[in-house]
């Protein structure tokens, strides 16, 4: 019998995060643990407000979620389609379910996830460090905070972007990552921006233009001297049908994915179309970080720094060193002693 419990859980960041369409110092999480056999696994999703779930909205899933028809914790795809159908929406809640489902699976079969995804290992991998929009003198302190950064992802949108840049590049020369949120609404400014963020070093640009202007973001694509990954605009698998109209890569976040079922499902297709692929995250525990990472194989560009301006990630799982998340091969997602750690939560 599958036994599911949650705790509810505010992460604290160590910086107002604020992107072009709002801002936060909190995130409201909820934390899964699905017990099978003796054995537990464990999950999370991650809530930003702007996203439309909460941890009321969380509650009120889990508590629909009934697995007695199962009884094979190897059956996740077949889980997940449950799931799934259960209600439309909650997708963060989904991925509660489906990480806690696949770190219970590895460790019933003692194998750390990517194996049970038939990929391949990664030993080490560089992520790139998220740059919020702020005063320029903030962000010069914490772009030098980040030096152990292969690369930064840096926020525009606004109307500061060129403070933002010039802020940046007095202080290092490394690849950027530049993510709009949807930020600019003319296509023909939104392509100018992109030539001088070529001659800025950035690598490519996220979402640019509002998720409703599908013919703009085609044309975009088509012109665009650096790659445009879609982030707003590629939420499921069925997002990455039509993806290569729009875009060159995806983002794939598995608080959008429902998890690592459909999150892998939604690599491998963007693959077989051509598309980069991106891994993605929110403000998150190393649950949902350590998580991400067994896709890591799969991916071009990372962006898994969600744990990392947290004041009290309650986890320890994939840590990251020196700009780099380390393999640590522990069954399941990879979290270690977790027990303890959801023992001390309210
Ligand atoms: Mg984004």
């Amino acid at each position: 019998m599958f036994k599911i419990s949650y705790k509810t859980y505010t992460l604290n960041l160590k910086h107002v995060f604020r992107i072009s369409r709002g801002s936060r110092s909190s995130t409201p999480i909820l934390l899964t643990a699905i017990e099978f056999d003796g054995e537990t696994g464990y999950g999370e999703a991650s809530m930003p407000p702007l996203y439309g779930e909460s941890q009321e909205s969380a509650i009120d899933f889990i508590s629909k979620v009934d697995l007695s028809g199962f009884n094979n914790p190897a059956d996740i795809d077949e889980m997940m389609q449950y799931v799934d159908g259960i209600e439309v929406g909650n997708t963060a809640t989904k991925a509660a379910i489906d990480i806690a489902l696949h770190d219970l699976a590895g460790k019933l079969a003692e194998k750390p996830c990517y194996q049970l995804l038939g990929l391949p290992g990664v030993e080490h991998i560089a992520t790139s460090k998220t740059i919020g929009l702020d005063k320029p003198g903030i962000i010069r302190s914490r772009t030098k905070d980040a030096s152990e950064y292969q690369f930064l992802k840096i926020k525009m949108g606004s109307t500061t972007d060129l403070e933002v840049m010039e802020a940046v590049r007095s202080v290092t020369n490394v690849p950027l990552y530049v993510d709009a949120n949807q930020g600019w609404n003319d296509r023909t400014q939104a392509l100018e921006n992109i030539h001088w963020l070529k001659e800025e070093g950035v690598v490519f640009v996220e979402q640019p233009m509002p998720v409703a202007e599908l013919e703009d973001m085609a044309w975009l694509k088509d012109n665009s001297p650096l790659p445009i990954v879609g982030d707003e605009s590629i939420q499921r698998l069925v997002d990455v049908e039509h993806a290569e109209n729009f875009f060159h890569g995806i983002n794939i976040k598995l608080v959008k994915s429902t998890g690592l079922n459909e999150g892998l499902k939604m690599a491998q297709l963007a693959k077989k179309k051509g598309l980069k692929v991106m891994l993605g995250c929110m403000s998150e525990t190393s649950c949902l970080i350590s998580a991400a990472f067994h896709l890591a194989s799969l991916a071009d560009w990372i962006d898994l720094d969600g744990n990392i301006d947290v004041t009290n990630n309650p986890y320890h799982g994939i840590e990251t060193i020196a700009g780099k998340l380390i393999n640590n091969n522990i069954a399941g997602i990879g979290l270690i002693d977790p027990e303890s750690a959801w023992s001390k939560l309210s």
